[in-house]
C-alpha cells in the first residue's frame, strides 16, 4: 500500500493513501473533534466541526472526508479553525433545548462536552426555533426526541450499514429535516427491532432507552412484593465501565453486592438460564438431525435477530429454535418453580432482568411471553440504567465486596457465561453436542474459529462421524449476507447462530456509552477469561440444571418445557423502509407506496 507523508501541527505523519486527516492526526495524539463522523460508517462530512486548515486549500476542510496528500501542512488548532469550530457549535446550541440537567445522556454527551472543550460560554444567534417535535415513546425499548436532535445521521448510518434494517432516515429538507422511520411513522410502527444500536452512537439524547427504573424503585419499596433479579453473561464485563472500572473488568462479585444492598430479594443468574438453552437447543438441534430437519437450526436467543426473522425472513421461521431466550426461560422458571419452591404466590413476584439488550425491553412484553400464567419478566434495565440506580443510591461499586449470587438460580458454567459474546452460544452448544453424542470428555473444550469479530464464522466438526457444518453471524447485515446464501442453496449449515449486535451481547444496544471496537475487544476478552475461571464449563454438567430437570421438568424437551420453556412466532407486516433518497415530495411517496417501494 502506497503510504503518504505529511505535517500535522508540526508533527511529521506517514499514513497509507487514502487515510482522511481525522485518522492520520489521531496516529500523533491529535484529537480533531466531530460529531457525525463514524469510522468506516458515518463518513459524509456534515457537522463540520472537524474544520481544520490545509496550506494553500481556499477553505477549511472537514477533516473527516479529506484524504491526507504528499507534503500536505495542516493545521488543527488555529485561530480560524477555533473561530470556526466555536461558531458550528453556537449555531447547533442555537436551535438545540437547554435541557441538559433533565437530559438522559447529561454528563455523558458529545455535544455537552465539546461546547464545554471549546469554551462556549455565550450563543450568540438568535436560533431558528423549529416547530415542536413531539417525543416518540411509542416502543417499551427505544425513545426518540426529535428536538435533540442535531442531524448527524450516525443512527441512519448504523441501523443501514450495520444491521441493514434501514429502519430510520431523513426526511424533510433544510430546517425541516427530521430522522424518523418512514412515512413519518413512530418508532413502533416501523421495522425498527429495538437493537438500540442508533442509541450507542447518538451524540446527544436525541435516542435512549426506555428508562424502567421507577418502576423498579417502586417494587423494591413496597413490602408486599419479593423482587427476584437475573444478570445477563454480558452485564459483568461491562457495568463497571459507568462506576469507575476500566473496560474489560470482571464485576461479577461487585455487581451482585450491589442489587443486593439496592433491596432485591434474590439475585440470580441468567448464565444459569443460558446452560438450559443449550440442554434445549442442543437436543432440539440432535432431534432435528436423527430426523432431517428442519436444518440449519438457527439460534433464538437474541431478540432484535427475531423481530427481524418474523418481518424480513418469516420463511424462515421453521428453521429458528423454538427454545425462548434465557431471558424468558429465567421469566417463566420464576414464577411457576422458584415461586413453588419458596412458597410465594407467583402474583407477588416483580422479575426484573438486568440485560445489556434494549430489544429484551420488548421481547418480555410479547404477548406470548406469559407462559406462568403473568407476565414472566416484569422489568428490564439496561446496563446503563442499573448503573443509574447504583449512583443514586451512592454505593460505593469499586469497593464493594464481592458477593455470590442466591441458589438455586445461581449457579451458571464458562458456557452460559460465553453467551455474551459472538460465537459463544455455538461454542456452548458444541461443548455439550459432543460429549452427549459421542459419551467422550472434550479433549479441546475451547472452538477458537467461532470467536471473535469477523462478521461471518464458519467451521466443521467431527460429531462421531458427522461432519457438523456451523455458522455464526453477528449483526442483522451479516445475517442478511449469511441467510440469503442459504436460502439460495450457495452454502449449507446445519447450525447457525445470530446475534444482532456487533460482537454480540458485550456490545448490545443497553451497554454503557460509549462502545466502540476496542471496548467490545476487551469485553470479549473478560468473557473468555471468565469461562477459563470457573470450575464448570459445560452446561450439561450444571449441578442446578440437573435437579431442575430432576424435580420439575423432566427432560429435555419433555411436556413441561416445551410448554415453558419453548415460543412460536409470527409473521410481522412489512414496514416501508428508509433508503436515503432526499427531497421526496409526498406525490412520490404515495406513487411508490402504491408500487410497493421504499423511498
Ligand atoms: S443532548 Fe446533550 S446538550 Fe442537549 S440537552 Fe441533552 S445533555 Fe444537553
Ligand atoms: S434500534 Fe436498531 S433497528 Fe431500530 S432504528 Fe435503531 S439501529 Fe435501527
Ligand atoms: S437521532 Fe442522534 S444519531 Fe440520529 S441524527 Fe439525530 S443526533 Fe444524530
Amino acid at each position: 500500500m502506497a503510504m503518504v507523508t505529511l505535517t500535522i501541527d508540526g508533527k511529521q505523519v506517514t499514513v497509507p493513501e487514502g487515510t482522511p486527516i481525522i485518522e492520520a492526526a489521531r496516529t500523533v495524539g491529535i484529537d480533531i473533534p466531530s460529531l457525525c463522523y463514524l469510522k468506516d460508517i458515518n463518513v459524509i462530512g456534515s457537522c463540520r466541526v472537524c474544520a481544520v486548515e490545509v496550506e494553500r486549500a481556499k477553505t477549511l476542510q472537514a477533516a473527516c472526508v479529506t484524504p491526507v496528500a504528499n507534503g500536505m501542512v495542516v493545521h488543527t488548532n488555529s485561530p480560524k479553525v477555533r473561530a470556526a469550530r466555536k461558531t458550528v457549535v453556537e449555531l447547533i446550541l442555537s436551535d438545540h433545548p437547554f435541557e441538559c440537567l433533565t437530559c438522559p445522556r447529561n454528563l455523558n454527551c458529545e455535544l455537552q462536552a465539546l461546547a464545554e472543550r471549546l469554551g462556549i460560554r455565550t450563543v450568540r444567534y438568535e436560533g431558528a426555533h423549529r416547530e415542536e417535535r413531539p417525543v416518540d415513546a411509542s416502543t417499551p425499548a427505544i425513545v426518540r426526541d426529535p428536538s435533540k436532535c442535531i442531524l448527524c445521521r450516525r443512527c441512519v448510518s448504523v441501523c443501514e450499514k450495520i444491521q441493514g434494517v434501514y429502519a430510520i432516515g431523513p426526511y424533510g429538507r433544510g430546517m425541516d429535516t427530521v430522522i424518523g422511520p418512514a412515512w413519518r411513522e413512530t418508532m413502533g410502527n416501523s421495522s425498527c427491532v429495538q437493537c438500540g444500536q442508533c442509541v450507542l452512537v447518538c451524540p446527544v439524547g436525541a435516542l435512549y432507552e426506555r428508562d424502567y427504573t421507577n418502576e423498579v424503585w417502586a417494587a423494591l419499596q413496597d413490602p408486599t412484593k419479593h423482587v427476584v433479579v437475573q444478570t445477563a453473561p454480558a452485564t459483568r464485563v461491562a457495568i463497571g465501565e459507568p462506576l469507575g472500572l476500566e473496560p474489560g473488568s470482571i464485576s461479577t462479585g461487585k455487581m451482585v453486592a450491589a442489587l443486593r444492598a439496592l433491596g432485591f430479594d434474590k439475585v440470580f443468574d441468567t448464565d444459569f438460564t443460558a446452560d438450559l438453552t443449550i440442554m434445549e437447543e442442543g437436543s432440539e438441534f440432535l432431534e432435528r438431525l436423527k430426523k432431517g430437519g428442519p436444518l440449519p437450526l438457527i439460534t433464538s436467543c437474541s431478540p432484535g435477530w427475531i423481530k427481524y426473522m418474523e418481518e424480513f425472513y418469516p420463511e424462515l421461521s421453521e428453521n429458528v429454535s423454538s427454545c425462548k431466550s434465557p431471558q424468558q426461560m429465567f421469566g417463566a422458571l420464576a414464577k411457576t418453580f422458584y415461586a413453588e419452591k419458596a412458597g410465594i404466590d407467583p402474583k407477588d413476584i416483580v422479575s426484573v432482568s438486568i440485560m445489556p439488550c434494549t430489544a429484551k425491553k420488548f421481547e418480555c412484553n410479547r404477548p406470548e411471553m406469559s407462559d406462568s400464567g403473568y407476565q414472566d419478566v416484569d422489568y428490564v434495565l439496561t446496563v446503563r440504567e442499573l448503573a443509574r440506580m447504583i449512583k443514586e443510591a451512592g454505593l460505593d461499586f469499586k469497593n464493594l465486596p464481592d458477593e455470590e449470587y442466591d441458589a438455586p438460580f445461581g449457579i451458571g458454567t464458562g458456557a452460559g457465561l460465553i453467551f455474551g459474546a459472538t460465537g459463544g452460544v455455538m461454542e456452548a452448544a458444541l461443548r455439550t453436542v459432543y460429549e452427549l453424542v459421542t459419551g467422550k470428555t472434550l479433549e479441546k473444550i475451547d472452538f477458537e474459529d467461532v470467536r471473535g469479530l469477523t462478521g461471518l464464522k464458519k467451521a466443521t466438526v467431527d460429531v462421531n462421524g458427522t461432519e457438523v457444518k456451523v455458522a455464526v453471524a453477528h449483526t442483522l447485515a451479516n445475517a442478511k449476507i449469511l441467510l440469503d446464501k442459504v436460502k439460495s442453496g450457495e452454502e449449507q449449515f446445519h447450525f447457525i447462530e445470530i446475534m444482532t449486535c456487533p460482537g454480540g451481547c458485550i456490545g448490545g444496544g443497553g451497554q454503557p456509552i460509549p462502545t466502540d471496537t476496542e471496548i467490545r475487544e476487551k469485553r470479549i476478552a473478560a468473557i473468555y477469561e471468565g469461562d477459563r475461571q470457573l470450575p464448570l464449563r459445560k452446561s450439561h454438567e450444571n449441578p442446578a440444571v440437573q435437579e431442575l430437570y430432576r424435580t420439575f421438568l423432566g427432560h429435555p424437551l419433555s411436556h413441561k418445557s416445551h410448554e415453558l420453556l419453548h415460543t412460536h412466532y409470527k409473521k410481522r407486516p412489512r414496514h416501508g423502509t428508509m433508503t436515503v433518497k432526499y427531497g421526496v415530495t409526498p406525490a412520490e411517496e404515495e406513487t411508490a407506496a402504491s408500487n410497493g417501494h421504499d423511498t
